[in-house]
This record gives structure tokens, C-alpha cells and sequence, in this order.
């Protein structure tokens, strides 16, 4: 039998056609009308049941969460709230669900009940439209990189570097913890393990990004990150999903340029292609809102912030100047932060971040120039400010209700430069000697950022816990499936 999806047969004018539906029941009222999902639209369809007609037992087992067959004839539907109802003719039952058992009564779950049966959640309609986003975002990416002639490299999973040298790696071995193989100092024998080596799974593309870079001008990886962050916040996770393109011939404005035409256009992208998932989705957020006091609800609904998102250009400026603001709203900053900004230097925590981009700036910020001390290695050096401070050309691209989406640089492309900061840094340059190459043979200005994919779909969603963004979270003392 085949089948005619439901999105399709809500759009249908084919009156008195035949039609056979396969889904799940929603509900069932009055032994009479079944509302069927087969999870192609968040709308289900109405089935009308002749329970005059149709064996007791059947009735008994259209139960919410069972699979169904129905054959019927398409009509116009007298009801409120749907134009076409499907009168069934034949119903089979093809998978039952215990009505005692099933978690997903016709109600209203909250997403920390639903989060505890993770498994089952792809059949509620919040997950529906979040997990449809999520599939339309993926493919917007890489129509934007094809568009723009980048080649997607698929750079590896296992590595034997740690990009961030934030030492967040989880460690990937094939040797027996209970009997590990020991050198006579005492130490681990790596030889004895699969690789020969120590080895990790990757933090981010990017080394592999440059090297593909300096050679295809410019590339993307779109593809799982592991991070064994230790802490929990709802904007973590150990396995996420990243962005990252590599330009070569690009310089940090050129960069922050193409960042922001991806976002805007994968925004643009959602609201053109999503409509029904981002209006449920919006809708959601506004019941929400409701049980908020009225101070703080927010002044723009889902679709009003995402438009207002691309209508103005995000706001560019240093570091330096961003810490600026921050000492200057000072004599709030007792009462505002937790974490006081007292001198140039130090690492903005999330509320700082929050602070620019949510009550000075009122839209997304793109921060550039941050002190070389508290990034990354690769990134490209500037000359020493009037008082001798140094900057590397980073730049973070930080959004209302998320912090920081974007993270990204110009990478030093200079051999001696980025010699002299790997050993500043403790960075062992002989095991990256084929990084290195790089920079020995034709090196070139190059560019790149890090979007992470989780971080976009919650903005576009207006989802606010990470782990509901993505079909199968895994975070501390959390991988259940
Ligand atoms: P954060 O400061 O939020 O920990 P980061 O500076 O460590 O992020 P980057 O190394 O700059 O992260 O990675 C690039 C992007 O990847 C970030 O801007 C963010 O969008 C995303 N990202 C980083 N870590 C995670 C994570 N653990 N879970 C989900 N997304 C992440
Ligand atoms: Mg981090
Ligand atoms: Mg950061
Ligand atoms: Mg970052």
C-alpha cells in the first residue's frame, strides 16, 4: 500500500479521491475522530472513523503512540481548524501502544520530562519543527558554501592534535586500562597502542582546514566536534556539530564579512523554507511568555527577532574598546556582574558578553583584536599598541540569548612569528611539522571561523537549552542512547 504523506494531503483539493495514510495516533475523541501524524508536518490529519462499521477491537486499539494504516477518501471537513478530513473505509493497526505504558499523553510535556525520554521525544511536535529546522540549517550551509565554489573537506575524527591546546580532548586507545603497557620510568608505552601514538578525537578542522586551504583556496568541514567540557551549562555539549571554513587570501575584515553573509543567509534560508516549524515555534515561545512577568517579557516575538537579525549589520569593535563600555557602565557593574572587568586582559565571561550585545548594543557584535594571551596559538599577531599590549587578529561573533556563535581569526601566516608563539606557548613543534609546511612552502594572509551548529539552531529556534537542539545530546555522565 502506498502511501500519500500528510503535508501533502493538507495541501490536497482532491476531493473523493482514494487515499491510504500511514502514521502515528495523536488522539482519538467520541470512538469517532483520530488525529493521525506520520511526522511529515506538525498538523495532523483527521480521520473519521464509521465506529458503527468498524470491529470493537480496533476501536479499542487506537490508542495515543500506535501505528496505523487507514485507507479512506479524501473530503472537505465541516470542522474548525482543518480544510480536509480523510473518511476511513479500513483501519489496521500496526503497532500498538500501550496506553498505560506510553509516556506521551495528549498533553502539554515540559522539555525537562521530555529531555528524560530523549528517545521518544522526535514524536512531539516541539521536536518536530526544532529537528526540521535543524535538517533545513544543514542543508542551507552547504548550498551557501556551493553557491560560492568552497569545497567541503572532511577532515578526521581522529586526530593526533589538539588544536585549542585547551586540553579538552577525549582520548581514543585501543590499550587495556587495567593493564597498561609501561616504559621502564613508568610511564604509558604509546608504541603498544593501535596508532603508535596518542590520539584524541578532533576539537575542530581547522589545522587540516589550512592545509586543505593553502591548496584549494577555499574550503568548509561541516562535521562532529568533541569537547570533554566539564562543565554543564546549557550551551555545552561534548559532541556538537561545527562549521568551520578556511579562506586563504582572506584578511580578518574579509573574514568577519563572510561570517556574517552565512548567518544572515541561513537566517533568511529558515524563515523561507520553515514557515510552518519557526510560526509553531514562535507561537510556542509566546505562550511561554505569557507566564512571565511583564517586564520581562521580550518586546520581539521568534520571526520579529530573526528579521530584525538581518535588516542591521552587526556591530563591529575591539576588545579593547568593548572593555571599555564594560568599566564605564561601572557603577552599575557591582549590581550587573558577577565577575568584575577591572583591567584589559582578561577573558569576558558570558554575562559580560550578554551585557554588549543584549542591553548596549541590542544586536549581534562582532568583537576583533582580543589579547594575544587568552587565544589560541594560530592566530595572526598585530604590532604591539601605544602601550605595548598584544592583540592577535580573533574575532567572535556573539548573539542576543546565545554569547558567542562564531569564534574565528586571521591565522598567522608567518613561519618565524608562529615558531616563536608555539614555543612561548609549550607547544611541541616537531610533532606539528606538517602543519608547519604551510608556512615553509607558499604561505599565504588566510582566514577562518568556527560556527557551531547547535548554537545557530537554538537562535533560530528560540530553543534555550543546547541539549534540545540536537536529536542526541551527549554531556557529562550523559550518553544514555
Ligand atoms: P565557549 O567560549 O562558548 O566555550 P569556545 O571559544 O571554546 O566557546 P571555539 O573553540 O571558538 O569555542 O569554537 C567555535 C564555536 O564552536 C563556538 O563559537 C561555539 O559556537 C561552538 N562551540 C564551542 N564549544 C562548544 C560546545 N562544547 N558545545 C557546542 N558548541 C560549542
Ligand atoms: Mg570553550
Ligand atoms: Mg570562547
Ligand atoms: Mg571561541
Amino acid at each position: 500500500m502506498i502511501r500519500t504523506r500528510i503535508k501533502e494531503l493538507l495541501n490536497s483539493t482532491a476531493y473523493g479521491e482514494e487515499v491510504t495514510v500511514k502514521g502515528w495516533v495523536k488522539t482519538f475523541r467520541n470512538n469517532q475522530f483520530l488525529a493521525v501524524n506520520d511526522g511529515s508536518s506538525i498538523s495532523n490529519i483527521q480521520v473519521v472513523v464509521d465506529f458503527e462499521h468498524t470491529d470493537e477491537q480496533i476501536l479499542k486499539r487506537l490508542t495515543t503512540g500506535a501505528a496505523v494504516a487507514i485507507k479512506g477518501v479524501l473530503v472537505a471537513s465541516l470542522g474548525k481548524g482543518q480544510r480536509v478530513e480523510v473518511k476511513a473505509s479500513a483501519i489496521e493497526i500496526l503497532g500498538d501502544s500501550d496506553p498505560e505504558k506510553f509516556p506521551l499523553q495528549p498533553k502539554k510535556h515540559s522539555l525537562e520530562f521530555l529531555r528524560e525520554i530523549a528517545h521518544l521525544r522526535f514524536r512531539t511536535n516541539t521536536f518536530n519543527a526544532v529537528f526540521k529546522v535543524r535538517n533545513a540549517l544543514s542543508f542551507a550551509v552547504h548550498r551557501f558554501f556551493n553557491e560560492r565554489g568552497f569545497i567541503y573537506m572532511h577532515t578526521p575524527i581522529i586526530t593526533g592534535s589538539d588544536a585549542e591546546g585547551a586540553g579538552e580532548m577525549f582520548k581514543v586507545s585501543t590499550l587495556d586500562f587495567d593493564h597498561l603497557p609501561r616504559l621502564e620510568d613508568g610511564t604509558v608505552n604509546y608504541k603498544e597502542d593501535f596508532f603508535g601514538k596518542p590520539t584524541n578525537l578532533t576539537v575542530s578542522g581547522q589545522l587540516e582546514g589550512e592545509l586543505a586551504a593553502l591548496a584549494f583556496g577555499n574550503i568548509y568541514t561541516f562535521g562532529p566536534t568533541f569537547r570533554a567540557e566539564n562543565s554543564n551549562t546549557t550551551r555545552h555539549l561534548a559532541e556538537f556539530w561545527m562549521i568551520e571554513p578556511e579562506m586563504a587570501f582572506y584578511e580578518l575584515q574579509d573574514n568577519m564579512d563572510l561570517a556574517e553573509e552565512l548567518l544572515k543567509y541561513v537566517i533568511r534560508y529558515a524563515l523561507d523554507n520553515c514557515t510552518e516549524e519557526i510560526e509553531f515555534l514562535k507561537n510556542r515561545l509566546v505562550e511561554e511568555e505569557k507566564s512571565k512577568p511583564q517586564q520581562e517579557r521580550s518586546e520581539l516575538d521568534l520571526i520579529a527577532k530573526l528579521n530584525f537579525c538581518l535588516e542591521n549589520d552587526f556591530e563591529r569593535l575591539t576588545y579593547t574598546e568593548a572593555i571599555a563600555i564594560l568599566k564605564r557602565s561601572k557603577p552599575n557593574q557591582k549590581k550587573q556582574f558577577k565577575y568584575l572587568i577591572e583591567d584589559w586582559g582578561a577573558d569576558l565571561q558570558s554575562e559580560h558578553e550578554r551585557y554588549l550585545v543584549e542591553k548596549h548594543f541590542k544586536k549581534p557584535v562582532i568583537l576583533t583584536d582580543y589579547p594575544a594571551d587568552i587565544k589560541a596559538f594560530y592566530m595572526r599577531m598585530n604590532e604591539p599598541d601605544e602601550q605595548g599590549r598584544k592583540t592577535v587578529r580573533a574575532m567572535d561573533i556573539l548573539f542576543p540569548g546565545i554569547g558567542e556563535i562564531v569564534g574565528g581569526s586571521q591565522r598567522e601566516e608567518r613561519y618565524d612569528k608562529l615558531v616563536q608563539r608555539m614555543e612561548e606557548m609549550h607547544i611541541p613543534t616537531k610533532d606539528m611539522d606538517w602543519f608547519l609546511d604551510t608556512r615553509r612552502y607558499g604561505s599565504v594572509p588566510h582566514s577562518g571561523f568556527g560556527l557551531g551548529f547547535e548554537r545557530l539552531v537554538l537562535f533560530i529556534t528560540g530553543m534555550t537549552n543546547i541539549r534540545d537542539v540536537i536529536p542526541f545530546p551527549r554531556t557529562p555522565k550523559n550518553a544514555a542512547f
